[in-house]
């Protein structure tokens, strides 16, 4: 697949910036065009990968933001965003929409950036371009506190309504507690970016001499068609480096020994089934998926028909849907063979109801803070009989 894609507030551009990273890294070609939009300029200065004439800074003149951010309101961030619309407009003006099969909006939910303008720039986008627009949306980790739930609640309503699929990360799920904050986003965000780029990028090569069980970027769209929160599991394992191997990927196509034989499948079905069974990047319950999509990315002389073909049964079963595709994306040079698995519309994630519950909770305390405010400020300056007046 060929992608536009657009980190909106920090952790939105951290990701899209270690997205670009493992694709240089594993020679992959996935993202077409790129954007970084904030109302952070120090957050902005800090992509190793983003263009630089590709970051929007957005906000600069309103008097809330004034380039530095804004302090995780989410009202805000939805103002700034809405305020500056012929800005990121603009910004897009030069994506050749024709080069991409879709368009890919990342952010993290929890704070005002991203949260409150991402809603904003998914709508410019739906209203310019004929393109399916999807989004990565990062939720908080219930050690944050209300805020970012509260936030992350509101905000996944707006972008799962507005976008025509939305693929979860839950920072809860993936946080280490050994690690600082910064050093576990860092870990997470090559993580993350390993997965949506090797599930993604299948398909994106424009060779017409493709692999028999080749897996399309129209294969990607119609499983993603379902709408709703997908989730994707991954796992990976070095190719053994033996005489057959190396033989196999220095043979044309018409020498290649045939290593089609069990092993080989089961390698391949145990690599689906262990990615099923990891940590998904929205933990949630595989059977309530509306459709699944696996692809096995690494060098052809590791791939196996008959493993697609068991891969495919088991996760049919596993997903309990008759909707899943298998396919290859061969990466003649790759030193793993990795399986990446979609699965789409998972309607039973319980992350999401215990943020709404933490976001309830949150909402009732800042309402009953607010209610009792004035009369308490009220109380700490008048004394006790109300004796005094005030100067003016
Ligand atoms: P924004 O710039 O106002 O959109 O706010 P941030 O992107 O800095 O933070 C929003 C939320 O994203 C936070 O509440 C965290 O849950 C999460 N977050 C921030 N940075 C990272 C990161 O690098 N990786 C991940 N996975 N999550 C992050």
């Amino acid at each position: 697949m060929k992608l536009a894609t657009i980190g909106v507030g920090n952790a939105g551009s951290k990701i899209v910036d270690r997205m670009l990273e493992f694709e240089s890294r594993t020679d992959r070609n996935l993202c077409r065009h790129v954007h970084a939009i904030n109302t952070a300029r120090t957050d902005l200065a800090k992509p190793d990968y983003i263009p630089e004439e590709r970051r929007v800074l957005i906000g600069d003149t309103n008097q809330k933001a004034k380039g530095h951010g804004v302090g995780g309101d989410v009202e805000i961030g939805a103002e700034v965003a809405k305020a500056d619309l012929d800005e990121i407009r603009r910004a897009f003006d030069d994506v050749e929409i024709h080069t991409v099969d879709a368009i890919l909006v990342v952010a993290g939910l929890g704070g005002g950036s991203g949260s409150g303008g991402g809603p904003v720039v998914i709508d410019a986008l739906q209203e310019m371009y004929d393109e399916p627009v999807y989004a990565l949306g990062v939720l908080p980790g219930e050690y944050e506190g209300g805020r970012p739930a509260l936030n992350a609640a509101r905000s996944l309503q707006s972008f799962v309504s507005k976008v025509d699929n939305f693929i979860g990360f839950d920072n809860d799920a993936w946080r280490a507690r050994e690690q600082t904050i910064e050093e576990g986003y860092e870990q997470m965000n090559r993580e993350l970016a390993a997965r949506l780029v090797t599930l993604l990028a299948a398909g994106e090569t424009d060779d017409s001499d493709v692999a028999e069980n080749a897996m399309d970027s129209s294969d990607i769209i119609r499983t993603l068609d379902t709408g709703g929160v997908s989730s994707i599991g991954y796992a990976a394992t070095q190719v053994e480096e033996t005489s057959e191997g190396l033989l196999d990927r220095w043979s044309s196509d018409s020498q290649r020994v045939n290593r089609d034989d069990g092993s080989q499948a089961t390698k391949i079905k145990g690599l689906v089934r262990r990615a099923v069974n990891s940590r998904l990047t929205l933990p949630g319950e595989v059977s309530s998926a509306d459709r699944a999509l696996a692809v096995i990315s690494g060098p052809p002389s590791e791939f196996s028909r008959k493993g697609i073909e068991s891969a495919r049964q088991w996760l049919e079963q596993e997903a309990d849907t008759v909707e899943v595709l298998v396919g290859d994306d061969p990466r003649e040079n790759s030193p793993r063979l990795s399986a990446a698995v979609l699965l789409s519309n998972v309607t039973e994630a319980p992350r999401i109801d215990q943020i709404q519950n933490q976001a309830v909770d949150a909402q009732q305390k800042i309402a009953e803070q607010e209610a009792v405010r004035e009369e308490q400020i009220n109380d700490l300056i008048t004394d006790d009989n109300n004796d005094l007046d005030p100067v003016v």
